[in-house]
């Protein structure tokens, strides 16, 4: 486990190929945030709580970013062995609860290789997990943090949101962007069902005025994400 800033540390797996992330607040307990794609991630968990002395009993929070295998797959298992409560948004949680696939862009919505990946993607099935508290734009977690607000960041998926921790300018964006060897890139498009959407939730990140960005895929940024994101913006035009 990476310490990234003062509270955040990376849980960066596979040369940051999928990353989850934890909140050490020191009255608040706990936040983990995302929790990797299967139940053998809740063990990668515990061993990276282990090197700062902490349990999955410790968690007392967990929050998704959105419903994406990746970053629910290992969440029911964590559940069995925390009292933590889960937060995710409305748009996204009957997918975390399995009661439907997760929504993919409409096949007429896209050319080339996605389209063809559209047509043939069988979805992921995760093990169904619980969400206890739905959360929307702008709202205050003071039991995460007292500067942490939900940051909604939807269109890679209907209800991405990113955890913002306000005083030290850092975002959990889930996959809003995704920060690959040639730098920051959008999604993958076919599993972003609202494009457009996902694009404003890009130019938000660039508006926030961020410092460090931690992402679901690639290495985290951090201290001078600002200017990476807004170059960004640039080339997206
Ligand atoms: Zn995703
Ligand atoms: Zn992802």
């Amino acid at each position: 486990m990476k310490r990234l800033t003062e509270r955040v540390y990376g849980i960066l797996t596979a040369a940051s190929f999928i990353n989850a992330y934890v909140v050490l607040q020191a009255d608040a307990g706990i936040t983990l945030v995302d929790t990797g794609m299967n139940a053998a991630f809740a063990q990668t968990i515990t061993h990276s709580l282990a090197q700062i002395g902490k349990t999955l009993a410790d968690v007392r929070h967990i929050f998704i970013t959105h419903c994406h295998y990746d970053h629910i797959g290992g969440l029911a298992a964590v559940q069995a062995q925390t009292n933590a409560v889960t937060y995710a948004h409305a748009a996204d949680a009957p997918v975390i609860r399995g009661e439907m696939p997760a929504p993919m862009p409409p096949l007429e919505s896209l050319t080339g290789i996605n389209r063809f990946i559209r047509t043939r993607y069988q979805p992921v099935k995760t093990a169904p997990a619980r969400v206890d508290v739905l959360v929307e734009d702008g709202q205050a977690l003071p039991e995460i943090a007292a500067d942490a607000r939900v940051m909604f960041l939807g269109g890679h998926s209907l209800g991405q949101c990113g955890l913002w921790l306000a005083d030290e300018q850092t975002l959990i964006g889930g996959d809003v962007l995704i920060n690959t060897p040639f730098g920051l890139r959008m999604p993958i498009r076919v599993f972003s069902p609202d494009w457009q959407m996902a694009q404003a939730s890009a130019r938000r990140v660039n508006e926030l005025g961020i410092k460090t960005l931690c992402l679901g895929h690639g290495a985290p940024l951090v201290g001078n994400a600002g200017e990476a994101v807004a170059r960004f913006i640039r080339r997206l035009g």
